[in-house]
């Protein structure tokens, strides 16, 4: 925390305000603010007041305070403009657009080709996603404040390189510079993983916890971790591949082109592979939609079926071993399990987890988590997306930078 600056912790207090917004959608009062974050009240007016000022945040109503001056309700201005999310997934690009209150304005989901997809063709359906939802709203382009975009694999962020994505083979891609040609609008390239996680951070299971850990299960497999409070990256923004570490030595082959990796077991075609272990000849392994796969094997485990209560169990004894390593190296007080796998499979899942947990993680910090499935009610990869875009607005240092210099000014000439 050494090299946090004033300006940081401006920043920082701005978020710990504004997502006390997003918890619930509602209304706040100055005083409430103060008490949810433990920042002075004081504090609190200055950052209101710099919010009011960009337009960010508006007088919703008063509160009458037995007796006392009634007090000013804030809440997020939706008219202040729009957010672009944008999840490019192995087979499809889902673009969305949405208001500063981050509900969910248009929905755009274009198909991508079966394998082999080059960099322009991602591009341009980005692109013709963007031109679709802003049409469909009647948006004007200068309306939106940013686009997030999640893009599969590593990404180096600053300079928006797509450094490595094991779906295409990608290797150093400038995907922002070959988005920004296009679009004309303020542009936040990540993955999905720290996307997922931004999310629950903002919205879902992170908003009352600092230490958390998210698993997103879906073809590919990773975790983001938020410790302190704080997105963490790594050197190079690649920490949370923690689906290519190790579970099985010399196990079954992974995409990364390693052995026994923790994808190659709990991610969607690791789910059908174990299936295909348990029962060859079983009609659902050979089935080419990978999420109807999973949503058969859920009902016919719904149904007591022996097959598939044998796969959700060892999936599950999988996922219990890999989780319990994050619990060992982090102690977080939440983790959340999230994406496709877990909407497929859901409870009987996360009980066959926690029963597995139990055998792998030491039993101090095993007390302290709570583990948990995603109860975001909106998709975590476009929405997690959307609050980069938001997070890189709100960090925008020319407009609350000026903001605050014309209320210096103003101040100085009282
Ligand atoms: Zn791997």
């Amino acid at each position: 925390m050494a090299h946090r600056t004033s300006q940081d912790i401006r920043f920082l207090n701005r978020f710990e305000v504004m997502q006390r917004f997003y918890a619930d959608g509602g209304a706040r009062t100055r005083q409430e603010l103060a008490a949810a974050t433990g920042l002075s009240f004081a504090t609190v007016a200055n950052l209101t007041a710099e919010l009011i000022d960009a337009g960010v945040l508006v007088e919703s109503g008063r509160l009458e305070s037995g007796g006392g001056r009634p007090r000013a309700l804030l809440a997020v201005n939706a008219e202040r403009g729009a957010l672009i999310g944008v999840d490019v997934a192995e087979t499809s690009v889902r673009t969305e657009l949405f208001d500063l209150t981050l509900r969910q304005l248009h929905v755009m989901e274009r198909p991508l080709p079966a394998d082999g997809v080059a960099p322009d063709v991602v591009v341009a359906a980005i692109e013709a996603g963007v031109d679709a939802v802003l049409a469909a709203t009647g948006t004007p382009r200068e309306r939106v404040l940013g686009a997030g975009v999640s893009v599969p694999g590593l990404v180096e962020r600053e300079g928006g390189v797509s450094t490595y994505s094991p779906y295409w083979s990608w290797r150093d891609v400038p995907m922002r510079s070959l988005l920004a040609e296009r679009l004309d609008v303020p542009l936040h390239l990540d993955n999905p993983l720290k996307a997922s996680t931004l999310a629950e951070m903002w919205f879902g299971g992170g908003r009352e916890v600092d230490d958390l850990v998210v698993v997103t299960l879906r073809a590919g497999v990773g975790a983001g971790f938020a410790i302190g409070g704080t997105l963490y990256r790594g050197a190079t923004n690649s920490a949370g591949e923690w689906g290519h570490t190790c579970l099985v030595l010399d196990g079954r082959p992974c995409r990364c082109g390693s052995r026994g990796c923790v994808e190659a077991y709990v991610g969607t075609r690791g789910v059908i592979e174990t299936l295909r272990a348990v029962a060859p000849a079983d009609p659902l392994a050979h089935l080419p939609d990978d999420a109807a796969t999973l949503r058969s094997l859920a009902l016919r485990a719904a149904d007591g079926d022996s097959v598939a209560t044998e796969v959700i169990a060892r999936t599950g004894r999988y996922l219990g071993a890999a989780v319990g390593s994050l619990v060992n190296l982090f102690n977080p007080q939440v983790i959340v399990l999230g994406n496709q796998v877990m909407e497929g499979l859901g409870e009987q899942l996360l009980a066959a987890t926690r029963s597995a947990l139990a055998d792998h993680a030491l039993a101090q910090p095993l007390r302290a988590v709570d583990l948990r499935r995603s109860a975001l009610s909106h998709n975590a990869v476009t929405w997690g997306a959307a609050a980069f875009a938001l997070e890189g607005f709100l960090g925008d240092r020319e407009l609350f930078g000026s903001v605050s210099r014309t209320r210096a000014a103003r101040s100085r000439t009282k």
